[in-house]
């Protein structure tokens, strides 16, 4: 199984994919995590992809689509794309990939967030250095500040979560992700969830699609 989480950036696409990769089996795969942590080791790569994660830009198709083909090519299990794809491009390459091995995309969810929402969610999103874990200080704040409950690690505020960044990131999404919507329900896996509700009955509406999708 081939699942797709759309949504605009701080729709809670990082905080679902964790979940569900783990009931489902899955294959969590986040081009943003792969990016920041090729970043965070001064790899080529990384050196290649800083400067357009920080002005909130895409990194260019090229990269990111050698970037997927290299590190899916030995993965067996079902995948779950998290900020893949971000362009009408990365969607039909996906495609092609995905049916030269005989898979398709079995399942797209769009987290649907009012824009105005996205500004302040972002604003308030911090993440663990250590483990990934993400918190949001207005909904869904550590027991202890600025200190990872799962792990003890300390929080940070993305680079391009601020103010300037974020204006930025959200006309690229119009731009250039939005379009997907179109592509996807064309295709007939498109699915919507509210995503302004408490990221447990998220989890549980995408998981009844599932059930209903695969067995309906
Ligand atoms: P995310 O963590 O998904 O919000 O991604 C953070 C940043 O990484 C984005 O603003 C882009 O600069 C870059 N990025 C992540 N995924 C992609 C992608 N599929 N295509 C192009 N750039 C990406």
């Amino acid at each position: 199984m081939n699942i797709i989480l759309l949504g605009y950036p701080g729709s809670g696409k990082g905080t679902q994919a964790k979940v569900l990769s783990q009931k489902l089996g899955l294959m969590h795969f986040s081009t943003g995590d792969i990016f920041r942590e090729e970043i965070s080791k001064h790899s080529p790569l990384g050196l290649e992809a800083a400067g357009y994660l920080s002005g909130g830009r895409l990194v260019p198709d090229k990269l990111v689509l050698d970037l997927i083909k290299s590190r899916l090519a030995a993965e067996t299990r079902g995948l779950l794309f998290d900020g893949f794809p971000r362009t009408v491009e990365q969607a039909q390459v996906l495609d092609e990939y995905l049916s030269s091995r005989g898979l398709a995309v079995d399942m797209v969810f769009f987290l649907d967030l009012p824009e105005q929402e996205v500004v302040s969610r972002l604003g308030a999103r911090r993440t663990c250095v250590k483990c990934g874990m993400i918190y949001n200080l207005l909904t869904s704040a550590p027991a202890k500040e600025n200190t990872c409950d799962a792990c003890g690690g300390a929080l940070a505020l993305r680079e391009d979560d601020k103010p300037e960044v974020i204006k930025k990131r959200i006309m690229v999404y119009r731009d250039q992700t939005e379009p997907l919507l179109a592509y996807y329900k064309g295709n007939g896996v498109f699915s919507e969830v509210k995503a302004d509700l408490a990221p447990q009955a998220i989890t549980g509406q995408i998981l009844s699609s599932l059930k209903t999708g695969l067995h309906g």
